[in-house]
């Protein structure tokens, strides 16, 4: 059986980066940018005061109590202003531009005012000192971001402060997404006769959006090739295709087979992991589609394992995108004896200045509240049968 490892290595080897276009940047928070961005000019693009006071040849204040005179104002935004001489000031507000001669700026509050056209300075400062330089941010000509980042709020005002009023984004691929079962009802019907709700229909809305994908809802199948096949073709219109439910050994576990005739080819089916082991994958031409297991755990734990990298691969984010590693002191020992890798629902918090982590308790992949409870999934490895409270473990944020 294949380990999470190697299935991630094929999905993400199978799947392609969906086509780019042209956004305003109003519209572009959280797209991936296409390509890298290269500073056309330096950012600030002038010397600038980084506090409101008055702009000064710094070698006139280098002794204490020295009075200059005042020969004129710069405000943010202004370029007029007379040159600063030996023993003249430029009263001048934070951004506004320095004016030729001067070398430093002293805050307003390292002076006194004197009368209207003169000012005591009772601070010495350095050269150069609250001048923001040209080019401090950016300079002309730097690469300031890769392609296959993902654009916040960081980013979108860089873009904006260089003067982008488009940028070129990978559009958001479509995913469709199917539960199958013949016992699930929508939300507002009544439960009777061995019926549950799908819930699994929501989680996976809401987890596409996340991804930033476009979620498109295909429904409830019943465990019925027919029906299947019917719902499941509509589906291939998308970017990708997620199913729930219907991967495991059942009688009525069709899925995979209704998938095979309709010509997808399944690249594995089994991953060595709990929750999630009946996870299948297989490509219809270029969309991937993802036959994930109907317990509602098992769904979230392989969507964040298995089909979230993928769709942000097709989004075109850059290789590098990992999650960072983060350990944590178990508060009590795990032991395991099936060689597979457990994605375990947990609460990590600080205690002692230390991240510890503890479970949710109930681990069944039915149980949905415990990723309620859970603010993370702790990683056991495959090889890993017992860890002892106090060990540190790998967990993954959710
Ligand atoms: P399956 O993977 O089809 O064998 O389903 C495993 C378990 O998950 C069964 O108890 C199903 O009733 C449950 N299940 C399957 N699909 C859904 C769904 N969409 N919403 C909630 N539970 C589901
Ligand atoms: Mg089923």
């Amino acid at each position: 059986m294949l380990n999470v490892a190697q299935a991630l290595d094929i999905i993400l080897s199978s799947v392609a980066i969906v086509p780019r276009e042209l956004l305003s940047l109003s519209d572009a928070h959280r797209r991936i940018l296409a390509d890298a961005v290269i500073a056309s000019e330096d950012i600030p693009p002038f010397d600038n005061s980084a506090v409101d006071g008055y702009a000064v040849r710094f070698e006139d204040v280098s002794s204490p109590s020295v009075i200059l005179n005042i020969v004129g104002e710069v405000g943010a935004g202004e370029t007029t202003s007379p040159e600063v001489r030996t023993g003249e000031a430029v009263r001048i507000m934070t951004g506004g531009k320095v004016p030729a001669g001067a070398n430093a700026v002293v805050p307003v509050e390292g002076t006194e005012p004197v009368d209207p056209t003169h000012v005591r300075v009772s601070r010495a400062i350095s050269l150069g000192q609250n001048i923001r330089r040209a080019g401090e941010d950016i300079q002309k000509g730097e690469r300031v971001l890769n392609a296959g980042l993902e654009l916040r709020a960081a980013e979108l005002g860089v873009l904006a402060s260089l003067g982008r009023k488009s940028v070129e984004v990978y559009r958001r691929p479509r995913a469709a997404f199917l539960a199958t079962g013949n016992e699930l009802i929508d939300v507002d019907e009544p439960l009777q006769g061995g019926k549950i709700r799908n819930s699994n229909s929501y989680t996976l809305r809401a987890l596409i959006e996340e991804a930033g994908a476009i979620p498109l809802d295909l429904g409830i199948a019943r465990d019925d090739a027919a029906e299947l096949r019917a719902k499941l073709l509509k589906g291939f219109d998308a970017e990708a295709l997620i199913t729930s439910g219907g991967v495991s050994v059942g009688r009525y576990d069709l899925v995979q087979e209704v998938l095979e005739g309709l010509g997808v080819e399944i690249k594995f089916w089994k991953v060595n992991m709990k929750p999630g082991m009946p996870f299948l994958f297989g490509m219809y031409h270029t969309t991937p589609v993802f036959g994930l297991p109907g317990n509602p755990v098992s769904t979230m734990v392989t969507f964040l394992q298995l089909v979230r990298p993928a769709l942000r691969r097709m989004m075109g984010v850059s290789v590098s995108e990992k999650r960072i590693p983060i350990r944590a002191e178990l508060a009590e020992d795990i032991e395991k004896t099936d060689g597979k890798r457990h994605f375990l629902r947990g609460v990590a918090e600080t205690r002692n200045g230390i991240l510890t982590v503890r479970t949710t308790e109930t681990q069944s992949s039915g149980v949905l509240t415990s990723l309620v409870k859970a603010n993370c999934l702790i990683v056991v490895p495959e090889d890993t049968d017992l860890l002892r409270s106090g060990d540190f473990v790998e967990i993954e944020f959710l």
